[in-house]
């Protein structure tokens, strides 16, 4: 197996190129960071596009705001959830009321609502909170 594939780095959204043997290890070749943490990251305008269209591993994206009650509740779930699906996919978090561009192009109702998204094409959307194993079993029946 010499297959590799492109992960962009959660903290400077550089591309590198991965062995998919020793994907999840490795650090990114431009700014040193670890290329998984075992949390999601913050996603913003900045760092979306790489991470939902440039990187070949899919994108669990958690829409929610500091005002949503659910979305507060579910937020160690979606943490713990990372330990877990890393690193066959990324997850991150986007904040309505910060990033409304990216909410209204995504057309978000709800919050929570969880979307994936792989090379730039939406995979799977579920609204409303869930639980951490509910979280694990949905992303891992949809890629
Ligand atoms: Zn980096």
């Amino acid at each position: 197996m010499s297959e590799t594939l492109i992960i962009c780095c959660p903290a400077c959204a550089s591309r590198n190129r991965v062995p998919t043997a020793k994907l999840g290890g490795g650090t990114c070749g431009k700014c040193g960071a670890g290329l998984f943490m075992g949390r999601p990251l913050v996603l913003t305008s900045a760092n979306f596009d790489a991470h939902a269209a440039k990187s070949d591993i899919p994108l669990v994206v958690d829409f929610w705001a500091a005002w949503c009650g659910p979305c507060r509740q579910m937020a160690p779930a979606f943490e713990a959830a990372a330990v877990q699906l890393e690193p066959r996919v990324r997850l991150g978090k986007l904040d309505t009321e910060a990033e409304q561009a990216i909410a209204t192009r995504y057309a978000i109702r709800s919050i929570p609502s969880l979307v994936v998204i792989h090379r730039g094409n939406e995979i799977a959307r579920q609204a409303g909170a869930m639980p951490v194993s509910a979280i694990v079993q949905w992303v891992r029946g949809v890629i």
